[in-house]
C-alpha cells in the first residue's frame, strides 16, 4: 500500500499504531475470539472496554470526579440541541459565540429552543479575528455561554479559555479535544464528535458537570437527556460499540505518545512550520489573524486563485489526499489532527514550494 497523508477535516487520519492494533484484534479482541463489533454492549468483555475507555479518558483530561462522562451518538450536531433543552433549566436566553461556520450552526440549533444573545459575533469580518474580551458583551441572565474553542472550516482557535465568571460554559471541543491540555474544571460542558482527535464517527463525547443534571424538561426525547444517559452509564440504548472501542485505543495511544502535553509540543511545532512557510511566501497566504490561528485546521488561498483545482489534483497525485478548502470558503485546507506526522507537514510544505516555483 502506497503512503499517503490525509489532511482531511473528519472523518480524518487515525494514527497508524492504532489502525495496526485494531486491524491485529479485528477478529479477536482480547482473546475472546470476537470482534469488539461483535460483543453484547452488556456483556463482561465489553463492559470492560468501555470502562478501561473512560478510565484512560479521565486520565489524559484530567477529568474531575464531580463530571460524568458519556459515549453518545448523534454526533456533535445533536448536542447543538441537546445543549439548550438540558441547559436552559428554566431561563430564556443563551450566550453564544458565533465565530465560524460551526458556532452558526450552532446558534441556529439553539435559536428554536430560546432567545440567543450573540456575546461575540464576527461574521461580518468573515471570521477572520477574535474581539479582545473587552469587547464581548454577556447578557444579565444568560443560561449558559457557548463558544467554539476550534473552528473547524475557518481554523480559528481559541487559546484561552473565555472567562465567564458563574455562568456555565459550554464548549464545542469536537475539533481540537486532546490536541491540548484543558482545566476540565472552567466548563459546564465539553462535547466532541469523535471523528478527527477521538476515533471513527458515529460517536460522540459529552463531559458535563453533575450538578448541570436533572433539568431537561418533559416532552422530549430520552434519548436527548443527559440525565437519563448518565444514569444509564451511556447504556440507554445501544451505544455505538465500535468506535467506543476504537476510541479506547487512541487514548491508550495518547497516553503512550506522552499524553496531552506532548501532542501540544508536537501541534505547537507541526502548525508553526505550516503557518511560517505561508507567511514568508507571497504566493500562499491565511487570512485569519494569528493571535487566533488554528492549530488543528490550516486554511491557505493561492495568490493565483485559478490555480485552485490544480494545486489539488497535482498534491493528490503526489499523496497528500484532502487539500480542497471546504466548499463554504473554497481555497484549501490543511487539517493536521493529533495522527498528522510531522513529516506529513514537511511532505505538504515541500510540494507547496515545488507549486509555487512551477506556477508562482
Ligand atoms: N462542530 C465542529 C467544530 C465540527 O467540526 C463538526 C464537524 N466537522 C461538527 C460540530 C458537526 O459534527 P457532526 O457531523 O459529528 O454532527
Amino acid at each position: 500500500m502506497s503512503r499517503v497523508y490525509n489532511f482531511s477535516a473528519g472523518p480524518a487520519a487515525l494514527p497508524a499504531e492504532v489502525m495496526r492494533r485494531a486491524q491485529a484484534e479485528f477478529r479477536d479482541c482480547n482473546g475472546t475470539g470476537m470482534s469488539a463489533m461483535e460483543m453484547s454492549h452488556r456483556s463482561k468483555a465489553f463492559i470492560a472496554i468501555a470502562e478501561q475507555a473512560e478510565a484512560d479518558l479521565r486520565e489524559l483530561l484530567v477529568i474531575p470526579a464531580n463530571y460524568k462522562v458519556l459515549f453518545l451518538q448523534g454526533g456533535a450536531t445533536m448536542q447543538f440541541g441537546a445543549i439548550p433543552l438540558n441547559l436552559l433549566r428554566g431561563k430564556n436566553t443563551a450566550d453564544y459565540f458565533r465565530t465560524g461556520a460551526w458556532s452558526e450552526k450552532a446558534v441556529k440549533e439553539a435559536q428554536r429552543f430560546c432567545a440567543v444573545n450573540l456575546a461575540v459575533d464576527t461574521q461580518a469580518g468573515n471570521y477572520t479575528d477574535i474581539p479582545d474580551a473587552s469587547e464581548w458583551k454577556f447578557s444579565k441572565d444568560a443560561a449558559y455561554v457557548h463558544y467554539t474553542p476550534n473552528e473547524t472550516i475557518h481554523g480559528v482557535e481559541f487559546h484561552d479559555v473565555p472567562e465567564a465568571g458563574d455562568i456555565p460554559l459550554v464548549a464545542d471541543m469536537s475539533s481540537n479535544i486532546l490536541s491540548r491540555p484543558i482545566e476540565v474544571s472552567k466548563f459546564g460542558v465539553i462535547y466532541a464528535g469523535a471523528q478527527k482527535n477521538i476515533g471513527p464517527a458515529g460517536l460522540c463525547v459529552v463531559i458535563i458537570r453533575d450538578d448541570l443534571l436533572g433539568y431537561m424538561p418533559e416532552g422530549y426525547p430520552s434519548l436527548l437527556d443527559y440525565t437519563a444517559h448518565a444514569k444509564a452509564g451511556s447504556m440507554l440504548n445501544t451505544p455505538p460499540t465500535y468506535a467506543w472501542y476504537f476510541a479506547g485505543l487512541v487514548f491508550q495511544w495518547l497516553k503512550d505518545e506522552g499524553g496531552i502535553a506532548a501532542m501540544e509540543a508536537r501541534n505547537i511545532q507541526k502548525s508553526r512550520k505550516l503557518y511560517d512557510f505561508i507567511d514568508a511566501s507571497d504566493f500562499y497566504s491565511n487570512p485569519v489573524a494569528k493571535h487566533c490561528r488554528s492549530r488543528m485546521n490550516v486554511p491557505f488561498t493561492l495568490a493565483k486563485p485559478e490555480l485552485d483545482k490544480l494545486f489539488v489534483e497535482e498534491a493528490d497525485k503526489a499523496g497528500l489526499k484532502n487539500l480542497e478548502g471546504h466548499r463554504s470558503v473554497g481555497g484549501m485546507r490543511a487539517s493536521i489532527y493529533n495522527a498528522m506526522p510531522e513529516a506529513g507537514v514537511d511532505a505538504l510544505i515541500a510540494f507547496m514550494q515545488e507549486f509555487e516555483k512551477r506556477h508562482g
